[in-house]
């Protein structure tokens, strides 16, 4: 659910800040610093940031390394038109990427938000079906549980009911199948005599559409926001892979949340070894300092493009800024530098085995998943019929409040679909949280559950 925070002139020249909408609690603090995995408030009351704000902050607070790299751009030049010139942090973080991600995933496009970076990679996308002549191939097919941002392109394939159903209207497609949630088999199977039907189905909808009308598949490989962290069996990417292959059809990885080393692999589809055609990053791109995402798309996608129009026909005021992507770059550099990718895997199997802990302790926790230094937990109402709880309760925002008056932040992800509460938080704290730290969260969520159930 999105938080919406304005401001209103009250009386002479005061701004007062107000809620639109007050979405946790009524008492909603002002946050005046953060350092590491910290958050303070105006009160001095201190939070430990267990979802990196919105699975963001990867790096933590008020790194010093970073602020320097701000303070030293912002000296030189903070903001050039990117059709008037190059700069030279934005060919250097195009360069790094390159360098750090899979395949030949090699042509950076920076964009501000992650929606904007779907946005980019659908055009992209259609694009390069064009300038090879096949006009009719229009149609992206995506997955119910899904959330591929707030932007009407991106929220059109979004398969979360709650934050679809007021733009309907402005939608001009919806998702098609169903993801790979075990948990819950939409088919009513299990692992692995399931033979992956969740996968089938999408050669299923290819037949029913026709190849020739769809350009492209989008997934995130682990579904963060709307499905808490839903993590998929093995072979499952493998198979989407092969059936895009074989209908000519391209792979758009959505790692807006997942990429940049936050599940233990630069981008998570190297878990399942597959490498995307194009790829949507935001979030830990820059890790929080300054709006940062990209469309990250591979020589073969390109070179059609590259060969005909020679330009992509997308971009923003602000794409390719120098000081946002001097502030991406800096960021590449501290994680690599700090080998925070391996400590993402390593740390994110402690926390996957505490939660589990967790899990025998609370008969709500109904389900414990994810991958790295993502994770999620789903609750129930029956543990044994995996029943969830009654959409009035509101159980996830409520725990996600009970967690803050605790001192512990965590991320309300519910998976929102066929009226359903779906109850889930994600659990995603910074890549750089130290092992007495990631004791304090789990204390803290323990005492949360305690007091909840
Ligand atoms: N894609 C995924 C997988 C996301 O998790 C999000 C945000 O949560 C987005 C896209 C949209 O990113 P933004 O909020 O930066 O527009």
């Amino acid at each position: 659910m999105a938080l919406l925070l304005g401001w209103r002139k009250e009386g002479g020249s005061v701004m007062k800040s107000f809620l639109i909408k007050p979405v946790l609690d009524e008492n909603y603090k002002k946050i005046s610093h953060g350092k590491g995995v910290f958050l303070y408030d105006e009160d001095g009351k201190r939070y430990i940031d267990g979802s990196s704000g919105a699975v963001t902050c990867s790096i933590g607070h008020g790194v010093e390394e970073i602020i320097e790299v701000m303070n030293e751009q912002a000296q030189k030049i903070s903001f050039v038109y990117r059709s008037h010139f190059t700069n030279e942090p934005a060919e250097k973080l195009a360069e790094e990427l390159a360098r750090v991600l899979p395949g030949s995933l090699n042509f950076s496009f920076f964009v501000n938000s992650g929606s904007e970076a779907v946005e980019t990679a659908l055009k992209v996308a259609l694009q390069y079906w064009q300038e090879k002549g096949q006009y009719r191939k229009t149609k992206i097919i995506s997955r119910w549980m899904s959330y591929h941002g707030i932007t009407i392109g991106s929220l059109s394939l979004s398969g979360h009911t709650d934050r679809r159903f007021r733009f309907v209207p402005l939608l001009d497609t919806s998702p098609t199948i169903h993801p790979p949630y075990c948990y819950r088999c939409p088919y009513d199977l299990t692992y692995p005599d399931c033979q992956l039907k969740c996968a089938a189905e999408l050669e299923v909808a290819i037949k029913r559409i026709g190849a020739d009308h769809i350009a492209a598949f989008i997934a995130e490989p682990v579904i963060g926001a709307a499905g808490g962290a839903i993590t998929p069996p093995h072979g499952y990417y493998q198979r989407l892979k092969e059936i895009c292959g074989k209908h000519n059809i391209l792979f758009i990885a959505d790692e807006v949340m997942t990429g940049i080393g936050r599940t233990g692999k630069m981008l998570a589809s190297e878990h399942w070894n597959f490498v995307p055609d194009i790829v949507a990053l935001g979030k830990g791109l820059s890790a929080g300092y300054t709006p940062l995402a990209a469309a990250v798309v591979s020589d073969h996608v390109m070179e059609p493009i590259v060969m005909g129009s020679k330009m992509i026909m997308s971009g923003h005021t602000y794409s390719a800024n120098p000081q946002s992507t001097a502030v991406g770059l800096a960021v590449l550099n501290y994680i690599e530098k700090n080998q925070l990718v391996s400590e993402s895997l390593r740390k994110g199997s402690i926390l996957l085995n505490e939660l589990r802990k967790l899990q025998v302790k609370y008969s709500i926790v109904g389900e414990v998943r994810g991958v790295g230094m993502l994770t999620g937990m789903e609750f129930v109402s029956d543990i044994f019929k995996r029943i969830p709880f009654r959409k009035e309760i509101n159980l996830t925002n409520f725990i996600v409040m009970k967690a803050k008056e605790n001192g512990l932040i965590v991320y309300p992800s519910s998976t929102g679909i066929e009226g359903d509460s779906g109850d889930a938080i994600l659990i995603a704290p910074p890549l750089t949280i130290t092992e007495e730290e990631l004791q304090l969260l789990i204390d803290l969520l323990d005492k949360t559950l305690y007091e909840v159930e």
